[in-house]
């Protein structure tokens, strides 16, 4: 039960009003391990995406107007906000998505980190003085704030996936349309309540719920308004977002899916590879893109690998989120479940075996049992597809340019971990893999200061960090001539 209870909304958010009541067609938002309904939400179209972008715009010369550190003070009230509204957050993230409460409150502090960062990052968008090359002329560069921003984010991080988007357009000056996935809204919405009441002014923040994607989708691409697009999703969303965007020229950001591979070599500190492969897989119950997709071990350390990480496994707990003691919730959805038991069989099918799990788990619903498999090889599914489920296949190889040529033998290019203990081979392996993220000898490699995004297939741009800003920014050249 919520202590704070206007943080369960029944309206979508539009110029600073709780809106919705004329749509016609709502849509349920349902508890993902009880599958009981949580709250029934307006399910709002293009004509409501469309009040959003023209509100956002019309808030955006005084929003702009403002100093960093003005809008700054307002991000910090609502870093604040959150991080003292951490606990219901984390209840209606569990009860909406399904991750462990302790995996919950986790997600709403990382999330608080970007408001919290990037309220600083604001005040440092610096621009240049370039040497001149003609004595009666002057050359600067100012950055701006790009415009109306979309944002579309998945159901996997409710709230981290926003913030990472919307905390650096803020402090840039730009106003924000959100998208949230129709199976997590509950969360947006509420932190939209508490930007509300930090001071953001009306049309600042937007969001629009629905389940009809496309409709809003192409109501935000097709805009002229909107100048700037940020989506986390799956490639194959990403790839139609970015065509949609081509027509109007909007700048796009795009953290998409991955594949990626998880190196043990012979001399790794076996300990601690098999802690960093239990969080980098199991984390969100495999549901990140950063979830290691592919174990790769090398053959004098396989069979103990395999042994360790299928016995840690056996010591996971799947269950409802809510409850102490549950590290594995439910997958999203049925189709979610339908992926790995596909990519098992598939495995099965071509000679896998099965070490660990293997099966749903007998909660039922959409959970199934952590699972670990040896003997795979590069004909089965698992090898080139991202599973989003806790699949663990491990791979054998033999030498190190074969483990360099396994990893990066995929359209992907987003996170990638190696344990070693060589330091000659943690800078080789680490120049070597084509990845945008490198996790050596670590499992969980994100945070609000470095760069998060993906090469290849995996995505354009970087979020987080003192680069994630840029993204919302237009750099603008000013020549001042005639000077005597
Ligand atoms: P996932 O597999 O994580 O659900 P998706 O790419 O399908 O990944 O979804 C990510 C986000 O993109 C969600 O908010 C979803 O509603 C939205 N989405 C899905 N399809 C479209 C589309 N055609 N146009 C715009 N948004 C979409």
């Amino acid at each position: 039960m919520l202590k704070n209870l206007n943080l369960l909304k029944t309206h979508g958010y539009i110029n600073g009003q709780w809106v919705g009541d004329n749509v016609k067609s709502r849509f349920d938002v349902t508890n993902a391990y009880t599958n009981e309904v949580i709250s029934t939400l307006p399910d709002m179209g293009k004509k409501e995406t469309d009040e959003a972008i023209l509100a956002a715009n019309a808030a955006w010369p005084e929003w702009r107007s403002r100093t960093a550190k003005e809008r700054a003070a307002i991000l910090k009230k609502w870093f604040d906000l959150i991080m003292s509204n951490q606990e219901d957050l984390a209840m209606l993230m569990t009860a909406e998505q399904g991750k462990p409460l302790a995996e919950a409150r986790g997600e709403v502090g990382y999330g608080a980190s970007f408001i919290e960062w990037f309220a600083e990052e604001g005040k440092r968008t610096y621009g240049d003085v370039i040497p001149t090359p003609a004595n009666d002329r002057r050359i600067l560069v100012i950055k701006q704030p790009i415009g109306v921003v979309a944002s579309i984010t998945p159901w996997n991080f409710p709230i981290a996936m926003i913030t990472r988007k919307c905390a650096p357009a803020l402090a840039a000056g730009c106003p924000v349309v959100i998208k949230p996935a129709a199976e997590t809204p509950l969360s947006a919405l509420a932190i939209a309540e508490l930007a509300d009441q930090a001071g953001i002014p009306k049309g600042i923040i937007n969001v629009i719920v629905g389940t009809n994607s496309s409709e809003i989708g192409l109501a935000l691409t097709d805009s002229k308004i909107v100048r700037k697009l940020s989506f986390t999703g799956s490639t194959a969303v990403g790839k139609i977002l970015t065509r949609n965007c081509a027509d109007t020229m909007k700048k796009v950001s795009m953290e998409l899916g991955g594949n990626a591979p998880f190196i043990v070599f012979d001399d790794a500190d076996i300990d601690a590879a098999v802690a960093g492969a239990m969080i980098s897989k199991f984390r969100n119950t495999g549901q990140t893109c950063v979830c290691t997709n592919r174990f790769l071990v090398q053959e004098g350390i396989y069979e103990e690998f395999v042994k360790r990480l299928a016995d840690a496994v056996k010591t996971l707990n799947v269950g409802n989120g809510m409850d102490e003691g549950v590290n594995q919730g439910p997958l999203i959805s049925l189709k979610a479940l339908d992926k790995v038991k596909d990519h098992l069989s598939d495995a099965v099918d071509r000679g896998a075996v099965i070490v660990a799990g293997g099966k749903p788990h007998q909660n039922g619903g959409t959970m199934f049992e952590p699972t670990v498999v040896s003997n795979v090889d590069s004909s089965m599914k698992i090898a080139s597809e991202e599973t989003f489920g806790p699949l663990a296949p491990i791979f054998k190889f033999s030498t190190e340019q074969e483990a360099i040529d396994m990893a990066n033998d995929t359209e992907f290019g987003l996170a990638s971990y190696f344990f070693t203990n060589d330091i000659n081979r943690i800078w080789r392996v680490s120049e070597a893999l084509e990845y945008g993220m490198v996790g050596v000898n670590e499992g969980v490699i994100s945070n609000e200061v470095a760069p998060f995004g993906g090469i290849k297939e995996s995505g354009l741009g970087r979020e987080g960090s003192h680069y994630g800003i840029d993204d919302f920014l237009e750099l603008k050249y000013i020549c001042m001539g005639g000077l005597k």
